[in-house]
């Protein structure tokens, strides 16, 4: 579960709750510190092999640890969303990829991360060799009539928009 900061990551003083901005937010009284808190952004990717079928994880850990969702990660300082897309990509299946298209930016509630903004890119696979990594168990390239459940409500959203396009096509 999510824990609040007890005391000011910058000179330790407890920290206080003040208005700020119209929310309530911990603020150190000693040296002014503010505790914003934002969304933390991720990609997913819907990486499509030749025959168009696309890759799932089996995350091998939390949050939802034996279930499948689509490869992605959280965006590294220093880096754009698409690099972090193909990044993660990589990182865990092996695979790498170029973006074709944006699919669509969504939120999720995270009982670990609070709320997380999932920003979904179509890609394309065009090298690499399979391999998991620690945080995946398995992975396997399926179909649009085969997906397995997935229990991340961003990633279902974000593979029903690219398959309402596809069929448009
Ligand atoms: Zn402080």
């Amino acid at each position: 579960m999510k824990k609040e900061f007890k005391f000011c990551p910058l000179c330790g003083s407890n920290l206080a709750v003040r208005d700020i901005d119209g929310r309530l937010r911990p603020v150190c009284p000693k040296c002014g510190w503010v505790h914003y808190k934002n969304p933390l952004p991720a990609s997913a990717a819907v990486a499509r092999n030749k025959e168009g079928k696309f890759v799932l994880v089996k995350r091998a850990i939390a949050p939802g640890a034996g279930k499948w969702a689509l490869p992605g990660g959280f965006v590294e300082i220093g880096e754009t969303p698409e690099e972090a897309c193909l990044r993660e990509l990589k990182e865990e299946t092996g695979l790498e990829g170029h973006i074709r298209r944006l699919i669509g930016v969504y939120t999720q509630q995270s009982r670990y991360y609070d709320t997380v903004i999932i920003i979904g890119y179509e890609v394309d696979v065009t090298g690499g060799n399979p391999a998991l990594s620690d945080e995946v168990k398995e992975l396997k390239f399926v179909s649009s009539d085969n997906i397995p459940f997935i229990p991340f409500s961003s990633h279902r959203k974000i593979l029903e928009t690219f398959l309402a396009g596809e069929r448009l096509l």
